[in-house]
């Protein structure tokens, strides 16, 4: 079972070569064959690349290349749809990209090759990474693998559900809002939403360019170190990439003594299951019994962050999306005149959702709403900020549910836009405010049973210090050991 193994572990076992890189690729692509049927985790595969990339990285350690010099060496990896490698497919799951070929490697791509990373495909996800549950793929939904009447989260949804899944090592998904963080809750995964600016966005489809960073998907914490560590860092080829080197993998001994933990006291709202809120309580009691000292805080703007998210992302987005014009990429829809090309292109190529973002989008920043809406929403942006420095000032790091509930049934909110976007009150305000966050196994509901996630958020460029507040937690609990009934 070399596909259930993390990368600490595969790496481990490949070093000592007692397995070979094409046997981990191999046991990847088989349980995908038994088990992704029912998952619909990946939208792409092929099977005879990966096979020959992986035999490529055994040449390599058996030249005596090691994981020092390349930390990913042999190992399966796949990736969100919405992330660049050249050769291979990027729809970001809409109809407007269905047949696009990447012509280059996103700098995250070209990273995970020079550390030796072996990538398995591509996963499905909301499409341009709008949503919260993978049914807004153009191409279906993906099914949560703890229960298959259920989503996997979203917009990430593939990518978790391929990792909770045990179809890949790891993954790599987007989080604009919550899509790294909300899947990984919903799938039982931990996922990390990195400080903006420290994994670079070039090659990353646009969805909200201030907002966007790539995160890893992963079975344990230190799993999502190490990832980090290879694909962050400076990226000239991005402005805002931030100029500090990729972080170091922090010491993860689970020793957090004297470390503050703040309870924002805005985020006890209604709506929060009982179930999810039991299970982050009796989290964090356990993280005050290894030594963190947990105090109450205040995040007075928290009410307006899901309003705020919900003008400035749509606003990014109607800008971004102006590029599918029938002309640069993907579909055409020929039309008798260039405007009504553009117009049957983008009326036949985009799914309803994204339309009513663009829509959304490009009415905040219409002449007559701009300061209405979209420059109000950017006010409450800069003080849901300086809400979270203040905050940082006085502790380490910032403790919550990642989700207000699990997962819910496919279907259950897919006709109430406004009832999806609610669900975001716990992950969107790190966005805006630019900071980072990841989100934890730490427990399960009882009937239906189903994964619960912890989220912890650090100041910017703080990942060490939420690394290892979710490594010892993980460490004293065995939530991470579970196995979905598709693992
Ligand atoms: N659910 C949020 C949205 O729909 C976040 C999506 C994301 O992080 N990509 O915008």
């Amino acid at each position: 079972m070399l596909n259930r193994l993390t990368i600490g572990e595969l790496t481990a076992r490949l070093a000592r070569r007692e397995v070979s890189a094409r046997e981990a690729a191999a046991a990847c692509l088989a349980h995908s064959s038994r088990v992704d049927s029912a998952v619909r985790a990946f939208l792409h595969q092929d099977p005879d690349r990966v096979l020959a990339a992986a035999e490529a990285a055994d040449q390599e350690l058996a030249r005596g290349v090691t994981h020092a010099e390349k930390p990913l060496l042999g190992v399966p990896l796949a990736l969100k749809d919405v992330i660049a490698v050249r050769g291979q497919p990027l729809t970001c799951a809409s109809k407007i990209l269905a047949n696009f070929i990447s012509p280059y490697d996103a700098t995250v791509v070209a990273r995970l090759k020079a550390a030796g990373a072996v990538l398995l495909g591509r996963l499905n996800m909301d499409e341009f990474a709008m949503g919260s549950s993978t049914e807004n793929s153009a191409f279906g939904p993906t099914r949560n693998p703890w229960d298959t009447t259920r989503t996997p989260g979203g917009s990430s949804g593939g990518s978790a559900a391929a990792v909770a899944s045990n179809q890949c090592v790891a993954a790599l998904g987007s989080d604009t809002g919550g899509s790294v963080r909300q899947p990984a809750s919903f799938c039982g995964v931990v996922g990390l939403k990195p400080t903006y600016g420290r994994v670079s966005r070039y090659g990353l489809v646009a969805y909200a360019s201030s907002l966007d960073q790539i995160g890893p998907m992963t079975k344990d914490v230190q799993d999502a170190a190490i990832l980090l560590r290879v694909i962050g860092g400076h990226d000239p080829l991005d402005s805002t990439s931030l100029p500090e080197p990729s972080p170091e993998i922090p010491r993860l001994d689970g020793d957090i003594r004297g470390l503050k933990l703040g309870l924002p006291k805005e985020y006890g709202v209604g709506g929060l299951d009982p179930e999810v809120k039991a299970a982050v309580d009796a989290a964090i009691q356990t993280l005050s019994r290894l030594g963190a000292e947990v105090v109450e805080i205040s995040l007075p703007h928290t009410e307006y962050a899901i309003a705020a998210y919900y003008i400035i992302a749509p606003a990014e987005a109607s800008a971004n999306l102006a590029r599918f014009d029938g002309v640069r990429y993907g579909l055409r829809v020929d039309g008798a005149d260039p405007v009504e090309m553009y117009s049957r292109t983008r009326g036949a190529g985009f799914g309803a959702e994204v339309k009513r973002r663009i829509i959304l989008g490009t009415y905040v920043l219409s002449s007559g709403y701009y300061d209405a809406y979209y420059l109000r929403a950017q006010k409450v942006r800069a003080l849901i900020r300086r809400d979270f420095l203040r905050a940082f000032e006085k502790v380490d790091a910032i403790v919550t549910p990642t989700a207000p509930t699990a997962a819910y049934r496919l279907g259950e909110k897919a006709d109430d836009p406004l009832q999806m976007y609610l669900g975001d009150i716990f992950t969107v305000s790190c966005n805006l405010a630019g900071i980072c966050g990841l989100s934890v196994p730490c427990g399960f509901t009882a009937a239906p049973r189903l994964p619960i996630g912890l989220q912890l958020l650090g100041p910017p460029l703080g990942e060490a210090t939420i690394l290892r507040l979710a490594h010892a937690y993980e460490q004293a609990t065995d939530w991470h050991r579970e196995q979905s009934p598709l693992g």
